[in-house]
């Protein structure tokens, strides 16, 4: 993968030991060396834990795709210490799929690191293509949907109660961008980048790299020498919110450090959601999964996938 790190004079010099610098970064107004940016890196996620009241003690599945942030992710957390286990599904999309898995492999390989794989086919019963043929809505969308479940569920599987997943600044400032600019209140209200659960059927689910933004992770990853994938996801090609995180890109570029301001600010006025205790919460008649309907936001995309494609199918409804 490219890493585009723009060349520093000879005489640019780190801001904490003085050697040669590495690497600027406006929306700090900094410059570190290598070494001294992954400290800054590790530091930012171990600030994230503290917050989300997590000790080296907790047991963390890492939901990894073979992308630059979740191999970060991993990287990070198991550098401060904690006990991890990767988590892959694979989509089976042809060329892509493949490279995911070999960067995952060669990652874990490395870092002595374990980690499982689940094929979508299996655990959900149609492959993305399928998905994709018989939605009119975007596939992005409705994965998203399905992965959540699917993920709280493997978890759960896996016999963990945490899950961690590689979501940086320019993800959760662009999703609060694009839900502020739709007037979404009800999302709005629910974005967190840390969502606790007391209930054993349901993960507690983090973002450590929230204050973290994607061009920190990418130089991250060359400082430390992660090869990550570098081909982004053909299924998110032409999502609108690419568009917002642009935007906000171009913003960022002209004035250094909108993304944390903007993000930062509000996250500060909210208050962190209360565990979640399971209240509300039935099986689904048809696989037995929690729900809070009938039947789990999973089991009606099937339904709408099986009839055809035609009707949504697809509910938001609690992080089920
Ligand atoms: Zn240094
Ligand atoms: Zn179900």
């Amino acid at each position: 993968m490219e890493y585009n790190i723009p060349k520093l004079p000879e005489n640019a010099k780190c801001k904490r030991c003085r050697s040669r610098g590495e690497i600027r970064l406006p929306s700090h107004n900094t410059i570190w060396c290598g070494a001294c940016f992954i400290t800054f890196c590790e530091r930012a996620v171990a600030k994230a834990m503290k917050q989300f009241g997590m000790s080296v003690e907790t047991e963390i599945l890492v939901a990894v795709s073979g992308g630059k942030d979740s191999l970060a992710l991993w990287s990070i957390l198991n550098n401060l210490g904690y006990r991890t286990r990767g988590l892959h599904v694979n989509l089976g999309i042809e060329g892509f799929s493949e490279a995911s898995v070999d960067a995952i492999a060669d990652f874990a390989r490395a870092q002595n690191l374990t980690w499982t794989q689940y094929p979508l086919k299996e655990v959900f019963g149609w492959r993305i293509d399928e998905i994709r043929y018989r939605t009119r809505r975007s596939i992005c969308s409705v994965y998203g949907t399905v992965k959540r479940q699917l993920l709280n569920r493997l978890t759960a599987l896996e016999g963990y109660r945490t899950l961690a997943t590689g979501h940086n600044l320019d993800d959760e400032a662009g999703r609060l961008l694009g839900n502020f600019l739709r007037h979404r209140d009800y999302y709005i209200e629910k974005q967190y980048p840390y969502l606790p659960s007391t209930h054993p059927l349901f993960a507690t689910k983090v973002k450590p790299l929230y204050r973290l933004e994607s061009g920190e992770l990418r130089a991250y990853c060359h400082f430390a020498s992660i090869r990550p994938l570098s081909a982004s996801c053909p299924l998110s090609r032409g999502a609108t919110s690419h568009l917002v995180k642009e935007a906000l890109q171009f913003m960022e570029d002209k004035m250094p450090g909108t993304k944390r301001d903007f993000y930062f600010t509000w996250l500060k006025k909210r208050q962190p959601p209360a565990p979640f205790d399971g209240e509300g919460v039935s099986r689904c008649r048809e696989c037995g999964a929690p729900a809070f309907m009938e039947t789990c936001s999973v089991c009606a995309i099937r339904a709408m996938l099986s009839s055809g494609g035609h009707g949504t199918g697809v509910r938001e409804t609690r992080d089920e």
